[in-house]
């Protein structure tokens, strides 16, 4: 049967939205590849919109609930990360939002650990060395050498869908692994894990026993190699335990001078100026950061400093900029695919209606 439900969505997310357009939905895209002003969303939603697709760069509060009062059934985001919905509005106004969890988990944690292989093996140094033609002589120790990964400890901070991801990744890499999440511990994987490594110590494929524990957040800052947060943004009041600028001075300060930080959450965990004094005054070996505290980074962003580009690697939030994690219409497999089908669970009432069956729905607390 067609559908003529309306969609306005802030960004084309590729093919995916054939899906909607073969259903019979009245589908408007936003054509600029920047996102549009929150008045254009509005003007839109004015106009009666049943369903809105939106990406991390949409502020999504009262305002825009008001706009779409009495027709706004749904807002389905295009990110497993949600900060920029205000959840208590949503609720309020009794609109269920969906997002895209899962199916940019490893690639999201793949990313992170490439980030830290590239801090840890200087590898944009090496190459501007090699392009720059300043690679005058090979020698055992000059201009400069990086640190190994197998072997060496990590701290996992957040161990949820994406955390865990990364813990398989380093436990591959023989690594020893502290876990810190005051919220959520998975025992059970991580027993798991530990039996995984015990069996290829056992076997004879990795050298060294190594181990993977839960442990306090200043344990783990304290002793951690290499440190990878995977944690939300909460800012204060939104839970017992916010993470809004967890890495400040204090905790910057706890890690090893040796020590390297890992972020691809989200830019506010880190307090960028603290990070940047780090930096400087070598509290810590380096950062790789995909997100910040303002995107795009700003030109005059103090991380942009030269004096610490060696150790400073800076990605435009692209950990899960993968082809298949991104477009994919399969559900399963694609942020897009996802992103639609929670769109037309709540607009085509699957599940009987109820939105608290719906796989997708975040807000399940408010129905
Ligand atoms: P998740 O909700 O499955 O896991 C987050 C974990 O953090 C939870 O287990 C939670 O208990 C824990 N946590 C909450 N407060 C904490 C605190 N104060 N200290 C330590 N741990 C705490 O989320 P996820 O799917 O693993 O994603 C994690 C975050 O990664 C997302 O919220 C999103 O912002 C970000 N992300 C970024 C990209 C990217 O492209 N860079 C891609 C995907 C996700």
């Amino acid at each position: 049967m067609p559908n003529n439900f309306r969609v306005f969505a802030t960004c084309d997310i590729g093919d995916a939205l054939e899906v909607l357009r073969k259903r019979g939905y009245q589908l408007e895209v936003y054509p600029d590849p920047k996102a549009p002003p929150k008045g254009l969303i509005i003007d839109r939603l004015r106009s009666g919109i049943d369903g809105l697709i939106t990406t991390l760069r949409d502020q999504i509060d009262a305002e825009i609930f008001e706009a779409g009062k009495g027709t706004l059934k749904v807002v389905a985001q295009y990110a497993v990360g949600f900060d920029n919905i205000n959840r208590a509005d949503a609720n309020r106004c009794k609109v269920p939002f969906t997002n895209t969890a899962d199916v940019l988990t490893e690639a999201t944690a793949e990313f992170a650990f490439f980030m830290l292989g590239s801090l840890a093996r200087k590898l944009w140094s090496a190459e501007h060395l090699t392009r720059e033609n300043k690679w005058g002589f090979w020698h055992p120790y000059l201009p400069f050498l990086g640190d190994e990964v197998t072997g060496k400890t990590v701290a996992i901070i957040g161990t949820g869908r994406i955390g865990l991801a990364m813990i398989k990744k380093c436990s591959g890499f023989d690594m020893n692994i502290l876990c810190y999440d005051p919220a959520y511990q998975n025992h059970e994987y991580i027993k798991a894990i530990q039996e995984t490594i015990d069996l290829r110590y056992a076997r004879g494929i990795q050298k060294e026993k190594t181990s993977i524990k839960y442990v306090s957040l200043e344990d783990a800052l304290r002793q951690a190699d290499f440190v990878s947060v995977h944690v939300p943004l909460l800012r204060e009041g939104e839970s017992p335990t916010p993470t809004f600028h967890l890495f400040n001075e204090k905790r910057l300060r706890m890690m090893k001078p040796t020590s390297f930080l890992v972020n691809t959450s989200r830019g506010p965990v880190i307090d960028e100026n603290a990070l940047t004094k780090a930096l400087k005054e070598n509290w810590i070996a380096g950062a790789a950061l995909d997100v910040y505290e303002k995107e795009p980074l700003p030109p005059e962003s103090p991380l942009r400093d030269p004096s610490i580009e060696d150790r400073c690697r800076l990605f435009p939030h692209f950990a899960s900029a993968a082809r298949i994690t991104r477009l994919s219409p399969d559900p399963a497999k694609g942020m897009a695919g996802r992103c639609i089908q929670g769109l037309i669970d709540v607009l085509e009432r699957n599940y009987s209606g109820d939105v608290k069956r719906m796989p997708y729905v975040v807000n399940k607390e408010a129905f």
